[in-house]
């Protein structure tokens, strides 16, 4: 077992398009074994190659729950070749190239990835409305060079979640008061029925 070095925001290999990988060879394969221990240690469910610094088209998501036996997927050139219901898949999100931040993003619904496998092999998976579904547009975005704080559903949230976490400079306390403004009135409680 060998852990990788994680990389962390703004390291600048976090922002830029990985390239393909044209032989799946023996490094390929001790690369992808690496990613998945050291997501497992990080207690991460995905890990794409530029979070250790690596600029290849590969990434590693387990979403089995730690209760359950490990059911790891190696996707190499991963591709969403169709995907439904873009923006309808609402929950919260965190990233290991973020330690402790956290906050909503909205992905699409549905997705099918094509990928190949350690053996070359083309696969097909779709995902759909679950933690997998978000996972692979969550790492294919890693391969682009895009990450998840550009796909907040609000700024402001996240903002206040880099801020707090060292990731941003900024004064909590004014985004806090901010927010507070955005947030809906609360209903009125009826104190007796009319
Ligand atoms: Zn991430």
């Amino acid at each position: 077992m060998a852990l990788l070095k994680l990389r962390y925001y703004p390291d600048p290999v976090l922002k830029q398009k990985a390239k393909k990988i044209t032989m799946i060879d023996s490094s390929v394969r001790k690369l992808a074994q690496d990613m998945l221990d050291t997501m497992y240690d990080s207690d991460g469910v995905g890990l794409a190659a530029p979070q250790i610094g690596v600029s290849k088209r590969l990434m590693v998501i387990d979403v089995a729950g730690e209760e359950d036996a490990p059911k790891p997927i190696i996707f190499i050139n991963p591709e969403i070749i169709e995907s439904e219901g873009e923006s309808e898949l609402v929950g919260q999100e965190g990233c290991l190239s973020f330690p402790d931040v956290f906050f909503e993003v909205k992905r699409a619904r549905r997705v099918v990835v094509r990928f190949q496998d350690l053996r070359g092999k083309t696969l097909k998976l779709a995902a759909e409305g679950n933690l997998l579904c978000r996972a692979i547009q969550h790492e294919i975005d890693h391969l682009d060079g895009e990450l998840f704080i550009d796909k907040a559903t609000s700024k402001l949230k996240a903002d206040l979640e880099l801020t707090k976490h060292g990731f941003m400079e900024g004064d909590v306390e004014q985004m806090e008061e901010a927010l507070a403004l955005q947030a809906p009135a609360p209903v009125a409680e009826a104190v007796a029925p009319l």
